[in-house]
């Protein structure tokens, strides 16, 4: 049931806004559901990732097999010029990868995300359909009702490729610099006091859950 109600989120999300929008990929558990349900909805979806520089090499084989699974090629917003990750820092301070975003959404009218309410309480309001205010643009989260153990039954269920971390203690990844195992969000921005990475803080900055569907608006 949570798949088909993601297929029809992402069915309308491509009805009404393909080709100009584009899924945010990390290569995380819920990118395998979230990859599996759009590319059978529309083969030609744009999918992008923002390439740090520090990505775990784990991550970079992730990439390869989801491409290799779905024949699809990522999209690539390079944020490894800037050098907010090196000289030992651990988290990047300078907006680095923020700023990569705007660079991935510019002209699209919205972007997919894999946001889960019970991820974090910062994401405990997530809708499947909300207006991102700042950009003038929709924000999509099919799997934000999703539970982790909903993420993983889809996985085994269509047998998929999944980042390789997440067996080792990781359930939240980010860059290699800043993240360590951990349940939750524990693992990530280790030592700091961030709580996102800057896409979607605060939380969901500039989006507001939508009272309707895009096509109701
Ligand atoms: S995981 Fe996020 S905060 Fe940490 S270095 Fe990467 S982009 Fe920066």
């Amino acid at each position: 049931m949570r798949g088909l109600a993601a297929r029809d989120v992402l069915a309308e999300a491509v009805e009404r806004f393909h080709p100009r929008l584009v899924m945010a990929c990390s290569f995380q558990k819920e990118e395998s559901v979230l990859l599996d349900l759009l590319l059978d909805v529309e083969p030609a979806a744009r999918v992008f990732t923002i390439d740090t520089g520090v990505l775990f090499g784990e991550t970079v084989e992730t990439w390869r097999a989801f491409e290799e699974r779905w024949g699809v090629k990522v999209e690539v917003v390079d944020a490894a010029a800037d050098p907010p990750w090196t000289g030992g820092a651990h988290c990047c301070s300078n907006g680095a990868k923020a700023a990569a975003l705007e660079t991935a959404l510019q002209g699209v009218d919205a972007w997919i995300t894999g946001l889960r309410r019970e991820q974090a309480p910062t994401r405990a309001t997530v809708e499947a359909f909300e207006r991102d205010e700042a950009r003038g643009i929709w924000k999509v989260n099919p799997l934000a009702d999703w539970t982790e153990q909903d993420v993983w039954r889809h996985i085994a269920e269509r047998g998929l490729p999944y980042h390789p971390l997440h067996d080792r203690g990781y359930a939240s990844i980010g860059c290699a610099t800043c993240t360590l195992p951990g349940a939750g969000r524990e693992g990530r921005w280790a030592g700091e006091d961030k709580t996102e990475c800057g896409l979607h803080a605060p939380p969901n900055a500039g989006a507001t859950a939508a009272a309707s569907t895009p096509g109701e608006a």
